[in-house]
C-alpha cells in the first residue's frame, strides 16, 4: 500500500526536539548571555516553538499559500471590490531601496522622491476626479468616508452653523457609509431608491432643511447603475445649504468618461486599492485618498505635502485644517502603486479602463440572464446583481451557488449584498479578464444553475474539494482561532 504524506500537518506537529533551522550567528553581544539578565526577567521554560529545519518551514509556507485564492491564481469577480490585476511592475517600483529605506520621520530635504510621489499622485487624482485639491492621508475607503465627513462638519461648524447634524444616505448603500456617519456623531436620514434602483427624489425632497449637514451618494450605486438625477439632487441639496459627498469606490467605472467634480459633488474618497490596482483582499493593504473643491483645500486633514516656488516639496500643517487621521502620509506602497498604475497605462489608456470594465459586466449579465434572475434591466456600470435563480423551485439558494462555484475553481462573487434584494449575488469581473475567461465563467455559472434543478442536493451540499466544507462563517469572524494553542485548546 502506498502512504499519502499528509502536507497539512501543522508546523507544531513536525517538530522534533533539537532539531533547527537556523543558527543566530555569534557576535559582541553573546557576553549578555541569559544568567546576566536580572532575575525576575530570566525564562524558566523553554519558548513553545517549532524545532524543524529550513525545509520543513518551505514546504509549510508553500503548501498554506497553495491553499489560498487570490486574483493571481483564477477569476475573482468580488462585486464592489475590483479584484483586478495587480501589474508587476508596481511591485518592482515599491520593493526599490530608495523607497523601502525611508524613515517616516526623515526631514523633508531628504525625502523629496517620495513627497514628489505623494504630490504627483494627488494632482492625477485631482484631475481624474474635477475636484481642487487631495490628501492622500487615510488608510482606507472607509476611513476616507470619515475624514470626507469630518470635512463636511467642519465647514458648517467654521461658518458658525452647529444645527446641521444629518447626512442624507441612500438605502442602497455600501454599509461602510451610515457607520463612518455614526462614527463621525452624525444622525442618519435614509432615502429611498426607486424601482430601478436609483435615489428617489420625490422622497429626498421632504428630508431636505437646515438640520441636513449633506447626503453621501454611491456612483455608479451598489447596484451598478449610474444615478442619473445627479444634477437635480446637487441643486435641491446645495439649495437647503448642505453639501455633497461622493462615495468614490466604484470609480473604475467611471474612469477618464466623467468626472464627479464637474457633477457638482463637493467632496469624494477614491479607493486606491480598488481602482487603481494593489493586490487587496482579507482586510488590506489600502490607501482611501479625500479629494475637496476648491474652497474647501484647507480643512483637508495635516501634515499636507505643497511645493514651494523652487519646486521643493515641504511638508505643512494648517489650522483650519481637521486635524490628524493618521500619523504620517498614507499607506505610500499602496501610493506608490497607484502612482505606477496610471503612469504605465497613461492618459489614453485611463480613459479606456472605465469602458472595458463596463462591456464586460454587461457581457457577462446578458449572457446569464436567462438562468438567474435580473430584478432590474438596464445597461448596468461595471457590475450588476441578479437575484438568486431565475427557477427557485428546487430551493437552492445563493450561498449553495456561491459554494458550488468554489468547487469549480471560482471565487465566489459577493452574496446578500445589496440588502436590496433576498438572494443577492453580486458580479464584477473588471476589465482586466478575457473574453475567453469570462466565457468559461459563464458556462460554469449556466452548469451550476442546471445542476440545481436536476441534481440540487450537489449544490446544497457544496463545496465538495475544498481543505474545509461549511464553516461557520460568524463565529469563524468573531472568535478567529489564528494561534496552534488556540486551536489545540
Ligand atoms: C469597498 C467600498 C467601501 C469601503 O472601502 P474599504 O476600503 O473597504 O473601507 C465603501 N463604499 C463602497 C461603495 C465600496 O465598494
Amino acid at each position: 500500500m502506498t502512504m499519502i504524506r499528509n502536507y497539512d500537518k501543522l508546523i507544531f506537529e513536525l517538530s522534533k526536539e533539537g532539531r533547527t533551522g537556523y543558527s543566530l550567528p555569534k557576535n559582541e553581544l553573546s557576553q549578555y548571555s541569559i544568567a546576566a539578565l536580572p532575575e525576575g526577567l530570566q525564562r524558566s521554560s523553554k519558548p513553545e516553538l517549532p524545532e524543524v529545519t529550513e525545509f520543513d518551514v518551505v514546504r509549510h509556507y508553500t503548501n498554506l499559500s497553495n491553499k489560498n485564492f487570490g486574483v493571481d491564481t483564477g477569476f475573482y469577480p468580488l462585486g464592489s471590490c475590483t479584484m483586478k490585476y495587480n501589474p508587476r511592475i508596481n511591485e518592482e517600483m515599491c520593493a526599490l531601496p530608495a523607497f523601502t529605506t525611508l524613515h517616516p520621520e526623515q526631514p523633508a530635504e531628504c525625502a523629496q522622491g517620495a513627497l514628489e510621489v505623494y504630490y504627483n499622485l494627488a494632482a492625477s487624482l485631482a484631475e481624474v476626479s474635477g475636484l481642487s485639491a487631495f490628501t492622500l492621508n487615510p488608510y482606507a475607503g472607509a476611513h476616507g468616508e470619515l475624514t470626507g465627513l469630518m470635512i463636511m462638519r467642519s465647514y458648517h461648524i467654521q461658518r458658525g452653523d452647529f444645527k446641521r447634524t444629518k447626512v442624507i444616505v441612500p438605502d442602497s448603500a455600501h454599509g461602510t457609509n451610515p457607520a463612518s456617519a455614526a462614527v463621525c456623531g452624525l444622525q442618519i436620514v435614509e432615502v429611498k431608491s426607486t424601482a430601478n434602483g436609483t435615489v428617489d427624489v420625490e422622497d429626498l425632497k421632504p428630508l431636505l432643511d437646515d438640520t441636513i449637514a449633506g447626503i453621501m451618494m454611491t456612483n455608479p450605486n451598489t447596484l451598478g447603475i449610474f444615478e442619473t438625477e445627479i444634477p437635480e439632487i446637487s441643486r435641491l441639496v446645495h439649495e437647503c445649504g448642505g453639501l455633497l459627498y461622493y462615495d468614490g469606490a466604484n470609480l473604475n467605472a467611471l474612469l477618464g468618461k466623467c468626472r464627479p467634480g464637474d457633477m457638482g459633488f463637493d467632496i469624494m474618497h477614491i479607493n486606491l486599492h480598488k481602482t487603481f490596482s494593489t493586490p487587496h483582499g482579507g482586510g488590506g493593504p489600502g490607501d482611501g485618498p479625500v479629494g475637496v473643491r476648491a474652497g474647501l483645500e484647507n480643512l483637508l486633514p495635516n501634515p499636507q505635502v505643497k511645493k514651494d516656488a523652487e519646486g521643493k516639496f515641504y511638508i505643512d500643517t494648517d489650522d483650519k485644517s481637521l486635524g490628524y487621521v493618521s500619523n504620517y502620509l498614507g499607506n505610500f506602497g499602496v501610493i506608490m502603486r497607484a502612482y505606477t498604475y496610471i503612469l504605465t497605462l497613461g492618459r489614453e489608456n485611463v480613459k479606456m479602463v472605465g469602458p472595458l470594465a463596463v462591456l464586460n459586466a454587461n457581457y457577462v449579465k446578458e449572457s446569464l440572464k436567462n438562468e438567474y434572475y435580473l430584478p432590474i434591466e438596464c445597461v448596468c456600470k461595471h457590475e450588476f446583481v441578479f437575484d438568486g435563480l431565475a427557477d427557485k423551485s428546487t430551493g437552492v439558494t445563493t450561498l449553495d451557488i456561491a459554494k458550488r462555484l468554489l468547487d469549480y475553481g471560482y471565487h465566489a462573487p459577493t452574496i446578500y449584498f445589496p440588502l436590496l434584494f433576498h438572494q443577492s449575488i453580486m458580479i464584477e469581473p473588471t476589465e482586466t479578464e478575457s473574453k475567453e475567461t469570462l466565457d468559461e465563467f459563464i458556462e460554469v455559472m449556466k452548469l451550476v444553475a442546471k445542476e440545481a434543478i436536476e441534481n440540487p442536493d450537489i449544490v446544497k451540499s457544496a463545496p465538495h474539494t475544498t481543505p474545509v466544507r461549511r464553516l461557520d462563517e460568524t463565529t469563524a469572524a468573531r472568535f478567529p482561532k489564528v494561534t496552534y494553542k488556540q486551536m489545540k485548546g
